[in-house]
């Protein structure tokens, strides 16, 4: 059997010299206790997923025993916020435990978050709330079953510890999990501080150990910072096609692996708006759904500048010109498998704009609607009832009729199509409300939901009928809650 205490540990960031990080403990909380834990990802980190009941677990992952090999650190990193620079920040509150490699030698960092103060915490108490960790968990998890690159959560760590926000709330930890947690704003930190030196080392560095393939290229520089542009662009591209919205993508929040990282107030859109903006305190919408394609491109132009000492201007500007071609290409290809194309037309970017166009007049649920298109039959194109029943007063009668004539040109039959659409058009996928009801349930100690929904949101694209409930719009009753985005 595994051992919790054969994780092989291979610290591979705390080796880099000393500005990267500061080398630091977790500080732990009182009355540890788990609260969700993701069997998925022991498996992935080589654990075995028995010794979530053990109490040494507890112990190691809210930061009670430093776990043997571990070698923890928190990362230095700095960014823009919202537009701004900002030179203060770095892991605040979570704690990279170490880098374990599994059987494949695969290699994941521990990250915990909510494990105390660092010496980039400012004015922080270096502190999670449990409703953020929890939103965090399922939502992660939801990214990864609908394919979509992300972090992982191995589990969620609870605590009798109140931690203060609007007013005092339930603290938890959590143990994030992912290839690095480089952000851009990792090179930001040493670009901007003049240390051109260092933007090598950790150029050198992602090379060496998350970009192999490019080792022996002519200029590595180059094709590091184009396949950055690349993996952000398919990124932002998948998160479009799921009305997935980040709410901060600030560039301390980018990955340069191409991960969604740092789930704060993010949102899955509903009635379908491309200004839809689920962080209450972005007034300007400046993380608009709409804005996540400018927004990504911006940031990648932040990136850019730190490579300058790297790359000439020429390779800067054709690097960053593979985003709008590596955007269009993902996001075509999937919404094309949304609406259920196998073959390939010019003007299918038409079909695309005029349905988002008929979903925003209506209000219709975007998640919902894809699901449902599957029904379509384009023989019967005015019978199609429950479809045109949800577009009164668009022009859907007449997409219709043009979506009902482009199938005609495919060559796969109705149950092929059926079937592909059902494997990309999820029905579940992790709504606020539903995060919502699971944090109520766990703040009055029941954590039941917690599971119960993360074992919906593995299976999104399959019919769940004892989950049907949640494949519903937010209900009346919640509409009024808000979601703080304070965590
Ligand atoms: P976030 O909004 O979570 O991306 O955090 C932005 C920056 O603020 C990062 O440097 C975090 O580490 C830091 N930060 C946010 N909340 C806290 C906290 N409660 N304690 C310490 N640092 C924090
Ligand atoms: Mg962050």
């Amino acid at each position: 059997m595994k051992s919790l205490f054969n994780l092989k540990f291979d610290n591979t960031y705390s080796q880099l010299p000393g500005e990267f990080y500061q080398k630091i403990e977790p500080t732990s909380f009182e009355n540890p206790h788990l609260v969700a834990f993701n069997d998925e990802v022991a498996e992935l980190i080589g654990l075995d997923p028995v010794f979530a009941d053990k109490s040494e677990f507890l112990d190691y992952f809210s930061g009670k025993k430093k776990m043997p090999g571990s070698n923890p650190i928190a990362m230095y990193y700095t960014g823009h916020q919202f537009g701004v620079y900002n030179k203060d920040i770095g892991d605040g509150r979570a704690i990279l435990l170490g880098e374990v490699m599994n059987s494949k030698d695969e290699k994941w960092d521990l990250h915990l978050k909510g494990a105390g103060r660092t010496r980039y915490a400012r004015q922080f108490d270096g502190r999670t709330v449990m409703r953020s960790c929890i939103r965090e968990f399922l939502c992660s998890e939801t990214m990864f079953h609908l394919g979509m690159p992300t972090t992982r959560t191995l589990c969620i760590i609870g605590s009798d510890e109140n931690v203060h926000r609007e007013s005092p709330e339930k603290g938890a930890m959590l143990l994030r999990v992912a290839e690095s947690h480089v952000r851009f704003g990792s090179f930001e930190g040493f670009y901007y501080s003049e240390d051109y030196e260092n933007v090598k080392v950790l150029a050198d560095y992602l090379i060496n150990y998350h970009f192999c393939e490019i080792e022996d290229a002519n200029n590595k520089y180059f094709e590091l910072f184009k396949e950055i542009v690349v993996r952000t662009g398919e990124l932002i591209a998948l998160w479009q096609a799921y009305g997935f919205t980040h709410g901060v993508m600030n560039t301390d929040n980018m990955s340069v692996l191409g991960l969604t990282l740092d789930y704060g107030p993010f949102g899955f859109v509903e009635k379908f708006d491309p200004e839809f903006t689920p962080n209450h305190s972005d007034y300007h919408g400046r993380y608009s759904l709409r804005n996540q394609k400018p927004i990504g491109y911006w940031n990648l132009q932040k990136l850019g500048k730190c490579f300058s000492e790297l790359i000439n201007d020429n390779e800067y500007h054709e690097a960053l010109s593979y985003y709008a071609i590596s955007y269009k290409k993902k996001y075509h290809g999937i919404m094309r498998m949304k609406l259920g194309l196998q073959n390939q037309h010019e003007d299918d970017w038409h079909l695309i704009e005029v349905i988002l166009e008929c979903l925003f007049k209506s209000g219709v649920d975007y998640t919902n609607f894809f699901r449902i298109l599957a029904e379509f039959n384009e023989d019967k194109v005015r019978n199609n009832k429950v479809i045109s029943d949800m577009f009164k007063g668009t022009d859907f009668g007449r997409w219709a009729q043009y979506y009902a004539g482009r199938l005609n040109k495919e060559t796969n039959y109705r149950n092929e199509r059926k079937k592909l659409m059902y494997s990309v058009n999820p029905k579940y996928v992790l709504r606020n409300y539903i995060a919502q009801i699971c944090i109520e349930k766990a703040l009055s100690g029941d954590y039941s939901e917690i599971t119960r929904v993360h074992k919906m949101l593995k299976n999104p694209f399959i019919d769940q009928p004892e989950c049907d409930e949640y494949s519903r719009p937010l209900p009346h009753a919640y509409k009024d809650r808000y979601v703080s985005c304070s965590s």
